[in-house]
């Protein structure tokens, strides 16, 4: 298969064979060199037909004009025959008719054949008579005219011979009165020998040669050069004659002219080439500059020469590759800048459960990658609204001045929560609704929760209601005035399924926590993080100065109560007692289960006079009010439940807060030791006066411990 290519270059053309350039050059080398070809092949043609026109006819004169001469000849040698015979004195009529010059010889002879009288000189036989047009063999010496010689009565008495020699000297006036060369064969009929001729040596070997061939009137041409013609023997010209012309043809005019044409075609090679070379020049250049361009470098630029259409085509390429360039320079700045902001974003994703900084991120980002004034993440919120969690761009505006809230269903974002369908478009005022920052155009999706997410579907047929989304991601007012379109659609929701991972992530997160501090039955925070707490409290006290007192509680004879009731029935004492110990205690207060039925109060600035007193209040809260529960068989049944409470203060009872909770460990057995129903409180492990503190509505009083004269462990006050 014939491959080409536009350039010499054919790394993308492997296999091909001919170029555009050498096509082109072919072309060119046709339409310049066929011409040449074909005129000099005309010339040649015609030069020699019109050579061979003029022999033919300068062969033709030249032959009537021998027949002519001949004939003339003839004529004068039957006058001079007629003279003598006509005479009695033979002898001097034919010398007299020799001596004029008439005829070369008379002979005369008589009725025998005996040659009664001739002059001198005559020349060599055989004579050829002029009227004989029979071929014959042998040379001919002489031309001769015979007439009869007879006597007044009509009697036969011989005959009179004029006679004429047929000589060089006579072949050469026929040469001369003709114009043409005469060559004199020796016989009409091959093979033939040359008598006499005119011309040269090799003229005559060619004559010879050519001589059987020569039929009638028909010319030839030998391969020297010269035509050929008979002329005789016929009636009137006895003489087996050729006539011959050499070509009028100027010598090596074939030699020039095929020298013409090859110089000819060397030009129109050069030429050809030439223009074949500027004429491919630009679509080199062209596919030059596209291969670069191909291979990646758009710098690459074609000169444009002139206005052509492949002027034209190159400065096409030229801004094609220029804005090429510039689209990919601005492909590479928004893919560096939205790589740059993936980076930010992961790093915020994976280093931080805060909330707040990661939807600020994603929303910067969302508002770079897809160019907009203004936005914010809005996160459902319990109270069936929504609630701005970071707004960006408003200078001030409705959204910036302080939270957002937006019921649900309420304008684009309420709509946008309650469908979980996304939502674009462009607001016709410049104030948008109420519950929307003011803005033109406008595009809002929902942070899917993670339920919803996965395979999301349209509506069930049975019309249940699909919980709200997690919060909405809106972004205001495109940049360039244009509405958001679908493909902003696409980012942005990719940005808002990166907010509602983030939210549900710090959400189960959050759970999390809460659930590894808490404890299950009670909902009380749990013993871990009574650790952690009372560690935090007691080292904030320790910095400001301030008190933390600690309350250890633990319900009295409560095994009776499972073994009573059953297990069940003491765990409903169990969440009733922690139910009214939350009830009992301030908001900055923590209520613990520490294990079992003990459970632990940290009450932070409080000194042993308020833990007393909420001691007192805590027992009565317990003590007053029996617990239902539904014991075996399911009978309904209340139990009465007390509580006993150890009491111990940081700084008071001991430094550290461990110790704190051992002091506080050690003044609840003591109130057990009591008798229970009762509290108690550490005594002061660095000196100090024990305050005894009435315990109200039983009638038991707890005391606080007073005189302690160590630190560890310390020791508690008498109980009742
Ligand atoms: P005291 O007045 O001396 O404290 O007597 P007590 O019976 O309360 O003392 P003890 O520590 O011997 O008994 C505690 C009981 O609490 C033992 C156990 O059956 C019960 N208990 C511990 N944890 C739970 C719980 O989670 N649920 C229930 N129902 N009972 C529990
Ligand atoms: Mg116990
Ligand atoms: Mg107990």
């Amino acid at each position: 298969m014939l491959c080409v290519s536009i350039a010499g270059d054919g790394r993308n053309f492997r296999g091909q064979v001919l170029t555009l350039r050498g096509r082109l050059t072919a072309a060119f080398l046709a339409v310049t060199f066929g011409p040449v070809l074909l005129g000099g092949a005309f010339v040649a043609a015609t030069v020699a037909a019109v050579d061979r026109s003029r022999a033919t006819e300068r062969l033709a004169v030249a032959a009537a004009a021998v027949r002519t001469s001949i004939d003339a000849l003839c004529q004068q040698l039957r006058a001079a025959a007629d003279a003598v015979a006509v005479t009695t004195d033979h002898a001097g009529v034919a010398a007299q008719v020799v001596n004029r010059g008439l005829a070369a010889a008379v002979q005369v002879t008589d009725v025998t054949g005996r040659v009664s009288h001739a002059t001198p000189n005559a020349p060599p036989a055989p004579w050829r008579d002029c009227a004989a047009s029979a071929p014959f063999g042998g040379p001919v010496g002489a031309l001769v005219v015979r007439v009869e010689l007879r006597d007044t009565t009509g009697a036969a008495l011989g005959t009179v011979a004029a006679a004429h020699p047929v000589d060089p000297a006579f072949v050469a006036r026929l040469a001369a009165v003709t114009g043409v060369a005469v060559t004199l064969l020796d016989n009409a009929v091959p093979p033939a020998r040359v008598t006499h001729s005119t011309e040269s040596p090799g003229g005559r070997e060619a004559v010879l040669a050519a001589a059987a061939s020569l039929r009638d009137d028909r010319v030839t041409s030998t391969t020297d050069g010269r035509y050929l013609r008979r002329a005789g023997p016929a009636a009137g010209q006895p003489l087996p004659l050729v006539l011959s012309v050499p070509s009028d043809q100027p010598p090596g005019l074939y030699a020039v002219l095929v020298g013409v044409v090859l110089l000819a075609a060397l030009l129109g090679v050069v030429v050809a080439w030439r223009l074949a070379r500027v004429a491919t020049r630009p679509l080199v250049e062209l596919a030059g500059a596209v291969d670069r361009v191909v291979a990646g470098d758009l710098t690459a630029r074609i000169p444009v020469r002139d206005g052509d259409e492949i002027g034209r085509l190159a400065d096409a390429v030229n801004r094609l590759t220029r804005e090429t360039g510039g689209y990919l320079a601005a492909l590479a700045s928004s893919r560096n800048q939205l790589r740059g902001h993936l980076a930010v974003l992961g790093d915020t994703l994976a280093s931080t459960h805060d909330l707040q900084r990661i939807l600020r991120v994603i929303l910067h980002s969302a508002l770079a990658a897809i160019g907009a004034r203004a936005g914010a993440v809005l996160l459902t919120a319990s109270d069936d609204g929504l609630v701005a969690e970071c707004t960006e761009g408003f200078d001030g505006q409705r959204p910036g001045t302080g939270p957002v809230r937006v019921p649900l269903g309420s304008g684009v974002i309420g709509a946008v929560a309650v469908t979980g369908e996304p939502c674009r478009g462009r607001l016709a005022a410049d104030v948008g609704p109420p519950s929307e920052p003011p803005c033109r155009t406008y595009i809002a999706v929902p942070l899917a929760g993670p339920a919803a997410r996965p395979t999301e579907g349209p509506p069930t047929a049975t019309g249940a209601k699909a919980a709200p989304a997690l919060g909405v991601l809106a972004l205001y007012d495109r940049l360039g005035g244009e509405e958001f379109d679908d493909d902003d659609l696409a980012t942005l929701r990719t940005f808002a399924g990166h907010a509602a991972v983030a939210v549900h992530n710090v959400r189960v997160h959050e759970e999390t926590q809460r659930l590894s501090l808490t404890d299950p039955l009670t909902g009380l925070w749990n013993y871990r993080y009574l650790r952690e707490s009372l560690r935090r409290e007691v080292e904030r006290a320790s910095r400001f100065g301030r008190m933390v007192s600690v309350l250890v509680l633990d319900l009295d004879r409560f095994k009776k109560v499972n073994d009573t009731y059953g297990h069940a029935a003491g765990d409903t004492v169990l969440v009733e007692f922690a139910s009214r110990v939350r009830g009992e205690i301030r908001e900055v207060d923590l209520a613990f289960r520490q294990g079992g039925e003990e459970f632990v109060v940290l009450l932070p600035e409080t000194d042993v006079r308020g833990a007393a007193i909420v001691a007192e209040r805590l027992g009565a809260a317990i003590r007053t009010a029996p617990v239902p529960v539904v014991g075996h068989a399911g009978v309904r049944e209340s139990i009465p439940v007390t509580v006993s409470i150890g009491i111990a203060v940081y700084p008071d009872h001991a430094d550290t807060g461990p110790r704190v909770l051992e002091a506080a460990d050690e003044a609840l057995y003591a109130a057990k030791a009591a008798g229970r129903d009762t509290w108690r409180a550490a005594r002061a492990h660095r000196g100090g006066e024990p305050t005894a503190v009435g315990s109200a509505g039983t009638g038991r009083t707890g005391q606080a411990g007073g005189a302690s004269s160590g630190p560890h462990p310390p020791s508690y006050g008498p109980g009742r």
